[in-house]
C-alpha cells in the first residue's frame, strides 16, 4: 500500500504542483482499499475535507493508472504516523471529529465603538461604497461576495468596516464576526507556523461566519501569507460564508499580488471611496461638531469657520477631524470662542502642509477618472489612441504641474524613457493650438487638480 501510494504521490506532485501536494496531500496516508474506497488517513477533518472536494479526481485517476481502481475516497482522522494496514490508534471516523470554535479575541482585532453607521455621514463619494456596506450588514443572500471597499488613506474604509461587523453582529448574536487587518493576518500565520499550530489556525479561520480584513495591499508581495490567505478565502467563499475586504487600490492595481488573487478579489462587488468633496467635509465636521457640543454645550464656533476648514483642509477626513478635535481643546483650554482668527492661528501648521502640493499620482488618477480608463493603464503599454492619449494627457499635465524632471516622469508612466515624456508633452501642445476641445479637458482637469 506504501508503495502504491508513494508512487501516486509522485505523479500527484506533478499534476496538483507542489504547494498544493504539500499542504494537503502529502499529509495524508493511504490504509486500505475495501469496497470501491481508498481508505487514508489524515491529520485532521480540515484536510480531508479540503481534499475530498478539490482533489479526489486527481487522486483516484492517479490510483487507477497505478492499478487501484475505485470510486471514492475514505477518510479517517488521527496520526498519520502509524501503521499502514489499519486506521492508526486513536483515529475516530471522519464526520465524528469535533472542530475547535475560535474565540474571536484571539484572532481578531477589537472593534472601535465610535465606528458605526449612525456616526457615518454619507455623500456622494461615499454613498455606494456605504449602501454596499449596509447591504453586506444585513446578512442574507446579497450575492456581494466578497466585498471589496477600496479607496486613498482617511476616507472611511476602516470606519465601514467596523460599521458592518457591530451592524451584522446585532443581528446574528451567535454569529462569529472576524475583523482583523492584513498585518494581524500575517503575524498570527507566521506565529502559527513557528507554533507549529498552523492546522488551529486554518480551522480557526474557517469557522468564522464572516470574515473581514483590512488593508489587504500589505500581503502583496508577501508569498506565503498570500498563499494562506487565498486558501482561506477559497474556502470561506466556498462555503458561502462573507467576507469583506479593504485596499488602498482596486484589486487590478496591486503590485506584487498574485493574479489568482485578484481575480478571486475582483468575483464579488468592487467599490470605491472617492476623495472627499467640499459638501462631504464640510457634512462631517457638523456631524463631529454636533457630539462636541453635546458635551461643552458653552463651546462658541464663529461664523464661517467649518466652512473655512471644509475648504482648506482636503487630504482626508482624519486629519479634519484632527484639526477640529484641536480647535476643541483649545477652545476649552482658553475658554475662547473659536472664531476664524483663531483657527487659523491655531491650524497653522495644518493648514500650511494642507497647501495644495499636486503629484503626478494625483494627476494620473483624475485623468485616468475623467477619461474612463484604468490607472494602471497609465503605466501600461497600451497604445489604443483611447488609452495612448490620455496618457498623454497626464504626462503633460506632470511636466506643468509638478517639479519633475523627464526622465523622474518616466519612471512614474511604467519606467518610459524621457524622450518618449517629451513626445507626448510636444504632442499635446500641438493639439492645444488646433484642438478646442483638448484646450477644455485641459483647462477642466487643471481646475479639479487645484482644487
Ligand atoms: P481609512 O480606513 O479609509 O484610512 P478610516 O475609516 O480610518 O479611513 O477613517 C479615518 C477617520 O475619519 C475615522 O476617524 C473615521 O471615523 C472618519 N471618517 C471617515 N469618513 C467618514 C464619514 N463619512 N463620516 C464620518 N466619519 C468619517
Ligand atoms: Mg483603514
Amino acid at each position: 500500500m506504501d508503495k502504491i501510494w508513494g508512487q501516486a504521490c509522485a505523479e500527484l506532485e506533478q499534476s496538483v504542483g507542489p504547494n498544493n501536494y504539500n499542504h494537503w496531500i502529502k499529509p495524508l496516508r493511504l490504509t486500505a482499499v475495501d469496497d470501491g474506497a481508498a481508505r487514508f488517513v489524515s491529520p485532521t477533518r480540515f484536510i480531508s475535507d479540503w481534499v475530498n472536494r478539490h482533489f479526489a479526481k486527481d487522486i483516484m485517476a492517479v490510483l487507477s493508472r497505478n492499478g487501484l481502481a475505485v470510486e471514492r475516497l475514505r477518510f479517517d482522522v488521527g496520526s498519520t504516523a502509524a501503521s499502514p494496514a489499519a486506521p492508526a490508534a486513536g483515529a475516530s471516523p471522519a464526520g465524528e471529529v469535533a472542530t475547535t470554535r475560535a474565540p474571536r479575541a484571539d484572532l481578531g482585532a477589537p472593534l472601535d465603538p465610535r465606528y458605526t453607521f449612525g456616526n457615518f455621514v454619507v455623500g456622494k463619494p461615499n454613498e455606494l461604497a456605504h449602501a454596499a456596506a449596509r447591504r453586506v450588514a444585513e446578512g442574507g443572500p446579497v450575492g456581494f461576495n466578497p466585498l471589496f471597499l477600496y479607496g486613498g488613506v482617511g476616507l472611511g474604509k476602516t470606519h465601514l468596516m467596523h460599521a458592518i461587523a457591530h451592524d451584522y453582529q446585532a443581528r446574528h448574536p451567535s454569529a462569529q464576526v472576524l475583523y482583523l487587518s492584513a498585518e494581524q493576518f500575517m503575524y498570527r500565520f507566521v506565529q502559527a507556523l513557528r507554533e507549529s499550530s498552523i492546522m488551529d489556525f486554518k480551522s480557526m479561520f474557517r469557522n468564522v461566519n464572516m470574515l473581514m480584513v483590512d488593508d489587504v495591499q500589505f500581503i502583496a508581495g508577501k508569498d506565503s501569507t498570500q498563499e494562506e490567505f487565498f486558501h482561506t478565502f477559497n474556502a470561506l467563499v466556498d462555503q458561502g460564508k462573507q467576507i469583506v475586504i479593504s485596499a488602498d487600490r482596486a484589486p487590478a492595481e496591486i503590485k506584487g499580488l498574485e493574479e489568482r488573487i485578484k481575480s478571486r478579489l475582483s468575483c464579488g462587488l468592487i467599490v470605491d471611496l472617492h476623495p472627499t468633496t467640499y459638501e462631504l467635509r464640510l457634512g462631517i465636521l457638523q456631524s463631529k461638531t454636533e457630539v462636541f457640543r453635546a458635551q461643552q454645550p458653552d463651546l462658541e464656533i464663529g461664523a464661517g469657520v467649518l466652512e473655512f476648514l471644509a475648504h482648506r483642509i482636503t487630504t482626508n477626513v482624519r486629519v479634519l477631524e484632527g484639526a477640529l478635535q484641536r480647535l476643541f481643546a483649545h477652545a476649552s483650554l482658553l475658554r475662547r470662542e473659536i472664531t476664524l482668527e483663531v483657527a487659523q492661528e491655531c491650524l497653522a501648521d495644518i493648514l500650511r502642509t494642507n497647501d495644495r502640493k499636486i503629484n503626478i499620482d494625483d494627476i494620473q488618477r483624475k485623468v485616468a477618472e475623467h477619461y474612463n480608463i484604468r490607472l494602471a493603464d497609465m503605466m501600461g503599454p497600451k497604445r489604443a489612441r483611447n488609452v495612448a492619449r490620455p496618457r498623454q494627457i497626464a504626462m503633460y499635465l506632470s511636466k506643468q504641474l509638478t517639479s519633475r524632471s523627464l526622465p523622474e516622469i518616466g519612471r512614474r508612466f511604467g519606467g518610459r524613457d524621457h524622450t518618449t515624456i517629451m513626445h507626448g508633452v510636444r504632442k499635446i501642445e500641438e493639439l492645444l493650438v488646433e484642438d478646442s476641445s483638448m484646450v477644455e479637458d485641459i483647462a477642466v482637469l487643471k481646475r479639479m487638480l487645484e482644487a
